[in-house]
């Protein structure tokens, strides 16, 4: 049974009984029907059914929002803006898909030769609950455009949201099995990977379940693109704008609770300014209000598990026990978890060596500028990073020097439809959204006319 909890109250508000083996067996054979015919509808069918998903994300918002904040416990408008994003989703890739997915004339010294990508059949999407909505939309527009058809493993959590999404794909009249949510547990992945319907799988979620699922597609030779877990640094120079840094520090690491992958999660700040920015960042962080996610004045939700909210307790005593200093926040009840900063973070900490995925700072030190990309690419991750600084050229060069996927000057790390998404080292490997995203599940075959 996959059982839903109110983050906020742990109130049960949804069981859904697991799909049997027959009925799992069932859907894999559905989904494999309709590739064959999915397969040849045009590109620009398939966008137009896209735009539909769009206007549904759009007029439905309110509803969709309310079930992402019930289940996994964001704020309301935050939900808002996630519904909105993949509505945007769509509208980028229906307006680009045909360019993306064109044929690719070569010049060789043949008569003809060319690129054209193809579907390769049924993809396994399986996603996390941080963004319940934008994560599955990320995966399934550019898959679904491509020509393939998907099967979503959600997070166990957020089932309702998985079943709203199936039913969005369908009233938009995306064929029968085309997308499918299946509601099975994590241990069931293995069979829907190892069938032979399934021709690859994309994982979002943490460096644990992206190594075991990786292995099983590897072992059953089978592509798979993982985006996992990241410790963002937010490299913070003596010339930065303090007003718009601080801001933006606030927002990246408490949106969303802290639980995101790309929230910036260890701030590394160079010695002459710290103290401004520390001073700064403790009245931002203090000011911050947890509570309801339903209540229009709160700026924080809980976490989406009581579990979660104890592990990063667990990292902020461990790095306070290392000598960390905890200068606001920090109390935990439940799921609920008061934002929280840590000064004189060092590596070795858990808050530095680690992911902290929830609402907790982590302020670094850094003498010199080279000691503070030393820090930053001194991490397992290397998914995002931001440096803050008034000297455009020197930001780009640094940003060169990070070991990410993504290096944002003066702005917010976020995801963009139009630039590639995706990691380094184990924050994972292959790339989401842009051109790249779109050509990740499909045959790039090569055709040359003598
Ligand atoms: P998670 O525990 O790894 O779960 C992610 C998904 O994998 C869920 O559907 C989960 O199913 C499934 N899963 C877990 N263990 C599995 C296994 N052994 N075999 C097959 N499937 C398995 O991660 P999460 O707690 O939901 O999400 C948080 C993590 O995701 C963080 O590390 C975060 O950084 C990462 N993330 C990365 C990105 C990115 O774009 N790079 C974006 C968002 C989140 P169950 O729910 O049934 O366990």
């Amino acid at each position: 049974m996959l059982k839903s909890i109110h983050p906020y109250d742990q109130a049960v508000i949804g069981e859904f009984p697991l799909l049997s083996a027959a009925a799992l067996q069932e859907k894999l054979d559905r989904s494999s029907q309709a590739f064959r015919h999915w397969k040849k509808t045009s590109v620009e069918y398939r966008c137009e059914l896209m735009l539909k998903v769009a206007a549904l994300l759009r007029q439905n918002k309110e509803e969709y929002a309310s079930a992402i904040t019930w289940e996994m416990g964001k704020i309301l408008s935050e939900s808002l803006i996630e519904v909105e994003k993949s509505a945007k989703g769509c509208e980028y890739y229906a307006a680009n898909a045909g360019k993306f997915l064109a044929d690719e004339i070569i010049q060789t010294e043949s008569r003809r030769a060319l690129v054209a990508y193809q579907p390769i059949g049924t993809v396994l999407a399986v996603m996390p609950w941080n963004f319940p909505f934008w994560q599955v939309f990320r995966f399934a527009i550019p898959a679904l455009l491509a020509g393939n058809v998907g099967v979503l493993k959600h997070a166990s959590n957020v089932t309702k949201c998985a079943i709203i999404i199936e039913g969005i794909f369908r009233e938009a009249g995306f064929p029968e099995g085309v997308f499918q949510s299946l509601l099975i547990d994590s241990d069931m992945v293995r069979t829907v990977l190892e069938s032979d319907i399934v021709q690859g799988v994309a994982l979002t979620g943490s460096e644990k379940a992206g190594a075991k699922v990786a292995a099983i597609a590897g072992a059953n030779i089978k592509k798979s693109v993982l985006e996992l877990g990241g410790s963002d640094p937010f490299i913070v120079l003596p010339d930065a704008d303090l007003d718009l840094t601080v801001r933006i520090a606030t927002q990246s690491r408490m949106q969303n609770a802290g639980q995101s992958c790309i929230s910036a999660k260890r701030f590394i700040v160079l010695e002459s300014i710290k103290d401004e920015f520390l001073d700064r960042f403790q009245k931002s962080i203090a000011a911050l209000k947890q509570g309801n996610p339903f209540h229009a004045h709160m700026t924080t939700g809980p976490l989406a598990r009581v579990d979660l909210a104890e592990e990063l307790a667990r990292q902020l005593e461990g790095s306070v026990k290392k000598g960390a200093r905890l200068l606001t926040g920090g109390t935990h009840s439940g799921a609920s978890f008061q934002p929280a900063l840590l000064d004189n973070v060092k590596p070795g900490m858990p808050a530095f060596d680690e992911e902290t995925f929830g609402p907790l700072a982590a302020v670094i030190t850094a003498r010199t500028e080279e000691e503070a990309i030393t820090l930053a690419n001194s991490s397992r991750y290397g998914l995002g990073a931001s440096i803050w600084t008034r000297d455009l050229e020197k930001g780009e060069r640094l940003a060169r020097e990070v070991e990410s996927g993504s290096v944002f000057i003066n702005a917010l790390m976020k995801s963009d439809p139009r630039l590639p998404f995706g990691g380094v080292k184990k924050s994972g490997y292959g790339r989401e959204l842009s051109e790249l995203g779109i050509h990740e599940f499909v045959n790039a075959k090569s055709i040359s006319i003598a």
